[in-house]
């Protein structure tokens, strides 16, 4: 038999296959983003007690009620935008799946998708799954001068045609640790309000924010939110990223369309889990906490490779940050990563794998990915063999 696949050019995910690697040869993993470090005890108590007290079997489709209250008063105080928890927002399997769902709920066949590159690999399999055409719009990328990725609007606005369904964005921004300003807060409304493009926000780093800067959820500008899908992770939020637990968020006529989806995806994510983080939620304190305790990561690893030949650039959120080896080798930025990994112990992720054409000249910038979500005697090790590289 003959098969046709839907995503003749996909392969495994380069942080799976980074991950791999890394554990192929005792490397320490700096690669795929994830805590090499437990949830606080207190939310895994409240999974057990929740267990315990029997809450086992189907939760209702869209998340327990009391969890997508949580939800709401807590985007309602950070960002003075209320949600309908009854009918705007959905408990869904990871923030993935509320992407998959969301792409899947509003992209026709030949409707035109604009994602920023470089962009998370989820986004553009999942608009070619919907039959949709990805319209791939660059950042502009760093210099010696402005050593930051910086979104150009006006390429954004250039790219909007009549097909052009949706926009897809991302701040705080993987893998270049970026954070929306009130600049780009305001080109997007002026986009949103010249046309009926649907933004979908995919803000799973919400938290992780530095240097007494706030997250500027698409939730703070009405216009837009009217017209926008936020997307979370409780993942990131509580170190939990194997808990798979996140939700979306859009007005009613949007968020019935994406249960439609999300009921036949996964039809509902594990009760436990829900109930233990609706619990957990009440106290503000762990998600406010998150960006100071990341931000002492960040800067451990920043000093840490001053002293080395890498360059590391400004990582302004998540819990990335990007590092240029141009002094170090001339290697492509996919051998470089292998390099790194066999040769020198550190797995990290090549930054053109966030490319459309990871090996096209263009994509390879002489970057790569560390993620600084890890424990500081991890942090310490791998900074001891970076100096050395
Ligand atoms: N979006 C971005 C930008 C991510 O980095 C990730 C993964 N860490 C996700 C979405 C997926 O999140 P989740 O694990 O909650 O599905
Ligand atoms: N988002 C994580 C990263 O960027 C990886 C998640 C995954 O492996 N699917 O590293």
């Amino acid at each position: 038999m003959k098969l046709l696949s839907k995503l003749p050019d996909v392969g495994t995910t380069i942080f799976t296959v980074m991950s791999q690697l890394a554990t192929d040869h005792q490397a320490i993993n700096l690669g795929q983003g994830f805590p090499d470090f437990n949830p606080d005890d207190k939310l895994l108590d409240l999974v057990n007690q929740a267990m315990r007290e029997g809450h086992n079997q189907y939760p209702p489709m869209a998340g327990i009620p009391a969890l997508r209250r949580e939800i709401s008063s807590k985007l309602e105080s950070l960002h003075g935008y209320y949600y309908n928890p009854e009918t705007e927002i959905t408990v869904t399997s990871g923030a993935s799946e509320a992407l998959m769902a969301s792409i899947l709920a509003f992209v026709h066949s030949g409707d035109e998708v604009i994602i920023i590159e470089p962009f998370y690999d989820l986004y553009i399999s999942a608009i070619q799954l919907a039959g949709g055409i990805p319209v791939v719009v660059p950042m502009i990328a760093p210099t010696d001068d402005t050593p930051i990725f910086k979104v150009d609007w006006q390429r954004v606005r250039d790219a909007i045609t009549s097909k052009t369904r949706m926009l897809v964005i991302n701040f705080p921004h993987n893998p270049t640790g970026i954070r929306l300003n009130q600049i780009d807060l305001d080109a997007l409304e002026q986009i949103v309000a010249a046309t009926d493009i649907l933004v979908l926000s995919d803000e799973v780093y919400e938290h992780l924010v530095f240097d007494g800067y706030e997250h500027l959820s698409l939730a703070r500008n009405a216009t837009i939110a009217a017209n926008a899908i936020t997307v979370f992770s409780f993942g990131k939020t509580y170190s939990a990223t194997g808990w798979k637990i996140g939700y979306c968020c859009a007005p009613k006529a949007l968020m019935t369309e994406i249960r439609k989806v999300h009921q036949f995806l996964v039809f509902t994510v594990t009760s436990p889990m829900q109930h233990a983080l609706a619990q957990y939620m009440k106290d503000s304190k762990p998600y406010l906490d998150l960006a100071g305790f990341y931000q002492q990561k960040r800067n451990r690893l920043t000093q840490g490779l001053a002293t080395s030949r890498f360059r590391v650039l400004p990582s302004q959120g998540t819990f990335f940050l990007l590092a240029d080896y141009s002094q170090i080798s001339d290697m492509s930025e996919a051998e470089f990563a292998r390099w790194m990994t066999i040769e020198h112990g550190v797995g990290v992720i090549p930054v053109s794998a966030f490319y459309r054409r990871p090996d096209a000249l263009q994509s390879n910038h002489s970057l790569v990915r560390f993620c600084f979500a890890k424990r500081d005697d991890t942090l310490n090790t791998a900074i001891e063999k970076l100096i050395s590289v």
